[in-house]
């Protein structure tokens, strides 16, 4: 388990994100060239494109969360940097995984016994609940319905329709 970020922790930590990269107003986050300036930015980031058959067949990238190293298969790159909603967001999710666990301070601890991982301490949940506050921000789509947020934030309808009903229940 992690430390609890809520929805709107994790919003904020997006926005910080994307102010310090003067990314603020763009509706189409580059999150490919985000790879190579982490890269720059944090010692300890780096990523790898491994050949498919590298990661299993339901994996399209991991995260060594004690590293930060960060594995993406050749398919999944090749198809971010093509524009592919599902693969962008792949990236962004591994990404979310370096900030929530690495960056924002390594607390894991070992949960012995079957006591349920309550959402919101759920790494898997604040990973995916940060790549979309990163890729569709919320400051900028009001007004926008599905498809829209879809195209014009490059991710896929159904990443656009989980945006879209957070944003409508706000
Ligand atoms: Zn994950």
């Amino acid at each position: 388990m992690v430390e609890p970020k809520s929805r709107t922790d994790l919003r904020r930590l997006a926005r910080i994100m994307r102010e310090y990269l003067q990314l603020d107003h763009v509706l189409y986050f580059p999150i490919v060239e985000l790879l190579d300036v982490m890269t720059e930015l944090f010692d300890d980031f780096n990523y790898e494109i491994v050949e498919d058959c590298v990661l299993s067949k339901k994996v399209h990238a991991d995260t060594d969360i004690r590293t930060g190293h960060i594995r993406i298969k050749e398919s999944v790159y090749e198809g971010a940097c093509r524009g592919e909603g599902r693969d962008r967001m792949t990236i962004a999710h591994e990404i979310g995984h370096y900030f929530t666990l690495c960056f924002c301070g390594f607390k894991l601890t070992r949960n012995f016994g079957n006591a349920r991982v309550i959402t919101f301490r759920d790494p898997e949940w604040q990973a995916k609940c940060f790549a979309g506050e990163l890729m569709v921000p919320a400051h900028l789509v009001k007004g926008m319905d599905q498809n829209e947020i879809a195209e014009q934030c490059g991710v896929s309808y159904d990443a656009a329709c989980v945006q879209y009903k957070h944003l409508s229940k706000e």
